[in-house]
């Protein structure tokens, strides 16, 4: 029997869920992955094999899909315009980019949106083919195709070029521009997060037993099996408390508002918060006391060990009333949860401990004789609009790839032995790899020739 719906179960953990995996947008971005691979690795021995079988000339093409297709390849043309919608590309040479139906100017989308109604461009013909010999774009024809706002984002755009090797292809879902699961699944399930509920943070990121999560989620749900609940599904028919006789046994009556439950809370409470701790509906009640507003034991961790404990104990109580019509005493009750909340602390206190006895200190170090050292930082808008960087001998402030370029492109004032330190590990793996499946591929390979 369960509880929480399935769909709510998929929802991601800050809008109040598991973050469990719907099974079919899953299985779109498996295949997602293998349509990726058949772009971006095209030397494999499996993406050779297919592309000679089923005659696929283009690194990218434009359909996939014929009767003769196997199973797998008929699964990967299923996602395969799902699957372009998330490309986008880096200009090398050009020659693999359909100028209209690919995205290269991520601004804009596919350009054929853009185009003058009374004109066509094959989707065919390639961004190299817009180029002139003397490597300049063709003005004279795209004046023709497009208004004079779209050739604006066009003239900012580098112009292909034989010397900056292939075109890259990159994913749009990832920030990095490399393919994942995971990001693919964001890009297929659209959550809204709108209306994202501190009291979900409030019960995932606490020091608590899973089980006491658990069970503080099903109470955020409504999902106890109260009597309230149970005459709904036919399992009983009596809705009221067979403990103090209330009409109605719902979830904050069972764990706030029946005798035994309020002569508990006021053992624990500052006398100033009881007004108010009884007021609150059952997501406020629950958040508050995560946040830890009623002054319950010594604060912090505490605080809510003993809240969420206190609570489990409750219910387990009244179930226990129910079913071997036995009621356990209030003192013993909240010692009992006050005993638990110390231990949970203490085994937290050492798990960090530990955690910290891990860290790894580390400082800035002189460079040898001969050397200079240069470190780096830079700062970037949302937007992308604008970059800043700088650097001092020693210390530093600001740079990213960009900032790297000038720097090695500026000869450091002669010196020829050069040491940079750089924050930004994206920028590291991609001058170190420099795999050809990153954004800013032409600025990589310029930084590779001067270093
Ligand atoms: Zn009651």
């Amino acid at each position: 029997m369960a509880l929480v719906k399935w769909d709510i179960c998929c929802q991601p953990m800050k809008v109040g869920s598991f973050g469990l995996r719907r099974l079919v947008p899953q299985s779109t971005s498996f295949f997602m992955k293998l349509a990726y691979q058949i772009v971006t690795k095209p030397d494999t021995l499996w993406v050779r094999v297919l592309r000679s079988k089923y005659k696929m000339l283009d690194v990218c093409p434009l359909l996939v899909n014929r009767s003769n297709y196997s199973y797998v390849l008929r699964s990967i043309s299923n996602v395969w315009d799902q699957f372009r919608k998330n490309l986008y590309w880096s200009l090398g040479n050009g020659r693999s980019v359909s100028f209209i139906q690919d995205v290269w100017i991520v601004d804009l989308g596919p350009l054929h949106e853009h185009l003058y109604s009374n004109v066509v461009i094959l989707a065919h013909l390639k961004v190299a083919d817009f180029v002139d010999p003397d490597g300049c774009w063709k003005w004279s024809k795209l004046r023709h195709y497009f208004s004079s706002e779209i050739l604006d984002y066009i003239v900012v755009c580098h112009a292909p070029n034989d010397t900056l090797g292939n075109d890259t292809c990159l994913w749009r879902p990832n920030v990095n521009g490399r393919f994942s699961i995971k990001a693919a699944y964001k890009s297929i399930v659209q959550f809204d997060v709108s209306h994202v509920n501190a009291g979900w943070k409030e019960i995932w990121n606490n020091a608590l037993p899973p089980r006491i999560k658990h069970f503080l989620w099903l109470v955020m749900h409504r999902r106890l099996l109260t009597n309230c609940k149970r005459v709904r599904r036919r399992l009983t028919n009596e809705a009221g408390c067979l403990i103090c006789g209330g009409s109605q046994e719902t979830v904050l009556h069972a764990l706030r508002d029946c005798w035994f439950a309020t002569e508990a809370w006021m053992k624990i409470i500052l006398a100033d918060c009881v007004f108010i701790f009884f007021e609150l509906d059952l997501a406020e009640w629950v958040s508050a006391n995560l946040r830890g507003e009623f002054g319950i034991g010594s604060g912090g961790v505490e605080s809510r060990v003993i809240f969420a404990d206190l609570c489990w104990i409750l219910w387990k109580n009244s179930n226990k009333y129910i079913f071997q019509q036995v009621i356990g005493k209030v003192e013993d009750m909240v010692r009992s949860t006050e005993y638990f909340a110390v231990n949970v602390c203490e085994t937290n206190l050492k798990g960090s401990r530990s955690r910290e006895s891990r860290a790894v200190m580390a400082r800035w170090c002189s460079a040898n004789h001969g050397w200079i050292k240069v470190n780096m930082d830079g700062a970037t808008n949302k937007n992308g609009n604008w970059s800043k960087a700088g650097m001092y001998y020693g210390t530093y402030l600001g740079i990213g790839l960009k900032g790297l370029e000038d720097l090695l492109g500026g000869a450091w004032l002669g010196y020829s032995k050069v040491i940079i330190e750089i924050d930004c590990m994206m920028a590291v793996d991609m001058i170190k790899e420099c795999l050809g499946s990153t954004p800013s591929m032409a600025l990589v390979k310029k930084i590779k020739e001067v270093s």
